[in-house]
């Protein structure tokens, strides 16, 4: 079973200080890096960017926990967000969602090349009387995210297998030869293939989308070839394979 350990935080008086300590010494002590199977280590505190880091591969790991259904998380600064997002050196995400009772029900972690300005949502501006008046925080949209790019190691209280914790990590760095801007084309013909919730579909089930794109995109006149060529890069990439005349498999 997993389980946070209350007791090595009996000497701290606030609860999100406990949640914070409880939660990070979990990961360090149960975690592996994703990308190479190696320990992972924890920065130290007051570090702004990143909590936990790979010394085999170099990827940086920030942790996120909480107690309620992921459907937002909130507590980064908007501008500190987006200004991240566009930096080649921004942590991959866990997040780690646990109940009152410290048991974990799932811990995730997504990987960087996910997260564009599209998941961030700006909030309003506290109030004026409000310690930190001045700053404007942001929700990262959880619920955006599909839920095949969550890789998940423990999925409804229930641990998953490491190697496909892994080969799900690798199946999608190619995303991250992609620049900001020209990635959001194969994000979305990605996410509508997790719509269409099956293995196997047809171009023709692709283009259904057109309209919906086309609201996004009202300059491209073109939606139909942007989506061939993004199927063709996925392909490429080996994320999917060409079945049959307009037939395409994931894999
Ligand atoms: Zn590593």
């Amino acid at each position: 079973m997993n389980l946070l350990n209350p007791n090595i935080v009996s000497e701290y008086k606030s609860n999100s200080q406990k949640a914070r300590v409880m939660t990070e010494f979990w990961t360090w002590e149960n975690i592996f890096c994703p990308s190479c199977w190696s320990a992972i280590c924890h920065y130290n505190n007051n570090k702004p960017v990143a909590d936990f880091y790979c010394d085999s591969c170099n990827e940086d790991y920030e942790l996120k926990s909480w107690k309620s259904l992921w459907t937002k998380i909130a507590d980064w600064a908007y501008d500190t967000m987006i200004s991240r997002l566009q930096d080649y050196n921004n942590p991959n995400f866990f997040f780690l969602n646990y109940k009152i009772n410290h048991q974990i029900t799932n811990f995730v972690v997504i990987p960087k090349h996910y997260f564009t300005p599209e998941i961030i949502e700006k909030r309003k501006p506290l109030l004026e009387t409000a310690k930190r008046a001045w700053w404007v925080w942001c929700n990262v949209l959880l619920s955006w995210i599909p839920e095949s790019w969550k890789i998940f190691y423990i999925k409804n209280w229930e641990n998953r297998d490491k190697n496909d914790v892994l080969n799900d990590w690798n199946k999608t760095l190619f995303l991250r030869e992609k620049k900001l801007e020209s990635k959001g084309w194969i994000l979305d013909i990605m996410k509508c293939i997790e719509m269409l919730k099956k293995k196997e579909f047809t171009l023709q089930e692709v283009y259904n989308f057109e309209p919906i794109l086309k609201q996004k995109y009202p300059n491209n006149n073109f939606i139909k070839d942007k989506i061939r060529q993004q199927l063709q890069f996925l392909r490429d990439k080996e994320y999917l394979e060409f079945v049959s005349n307009g037939k395409y498999r994931v894999l």
